[in-house]
């Protein structure tokens, strides 16, 4: 989808809330084209409950890097059955994941390792899809922050419904639901990701120590949609927030 129908996207979703961005995207997309990724991390509790509140028939992917927290697999165990989720595992090729454990790619090449057990098997379920759905926030990163509700991702459709929420926002969402947190947010983990790669601390100044790598690469193809494609474009038809 070329940039300006994308910028159109983005004027008309931008008054909605993030529920109605939801809703509303099914109104664009046939449902047959939306992909929806969740880390089962910190804040990730939040879109999945967006999700089962008004789309509950979308399908979940996770990325099972075979490096992750106990905690986080018994953490998507138990919200995938309090929400009655579908949620569908995809894996690395075995054996370049047994390579990484062998060499502990991890240590000296991080993005090697990442390209290894989340880009290369995320990038083969993405060809099935036009619109990946991901619950990125603004302020979790400054890369993230430069992000739209939609932007382009390597021919895809990125949708980050939750982009331009703050940090209260967040917090009052799951205080208002009582939303299940991850359980070593408790221990002073905020952003958690593979075990080798995450520490305690806040943000994400947690991730990745001692490396200048801030994101696993899944997303740093994301482009974000220059404004100035459509300043001549008539937006006559707004969607009204509900
Ligand atoms: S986050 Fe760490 S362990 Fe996980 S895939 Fe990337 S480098 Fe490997």
């Amino acid at each position: 989808m070329e940039a300006k129908r994308l910028h159109l996207l983005n004027e008309l979703f931008a008054p909605l809330s993030p529920a109605k961005r939801i809703t509303t995207l099914y109104q664009y997309f046939d449902p047959s084209e939306v992909m929806f990724t969740s880390s089962f991390g910190a804040t990730s509790v939040v879109l999945l409950h967006m999700m089962r509140q008004n789309r509950p028939s979308q399908k979940v992917h996770f990325l099972d890097t075979t490096y992750h927290f106990a905690e986080t697999l018994a953490y998507k165990k138990m919200v995938s059955e309090q929400f009655g989720l579908q949620v569908e595992d995809i894996y690395p090729d075995p054996t370049q994941n047994q390579l990484t454990k062998d060499e502990e790619t991890y240590k000296d090449d991080p993005n090697l390792c990442c390209m290894v057990n989340k880009i290369v098997p995320m990038d083969a379920v993405k060809v099935n899809y036009k619109v990946w759905i991901s619950g990125l926030i603004g302020y979790q990163t400054h890369f993230r922050s430069g992000m739209g509700i939609f932007d382009e991702n390597q021919g895809m459709i990125k949708f980050n419904p939750l982009i331009d929420l703050t940090h209260d926002q967040v917090k009052a969402y799951v205080k208002k639901f009582d939303l299940p947190q991850h359980p070593l947010k408790a221990r002073g983990y905020h952003s958690i990701g593979c075990k080798h790669c995450t520490i305690k601390g806040e943000g994400r100044n947690g991730r990745w120590q001692g490396n200048d790598k801030t994101e696993c690469g899944l997303h740093v193809d994301t482009k974000p949609i220059a404004k100035s494609a459509t300043d001549n474009i008539d937006l006559s038809s707004k969607v009204n927030q509900s």
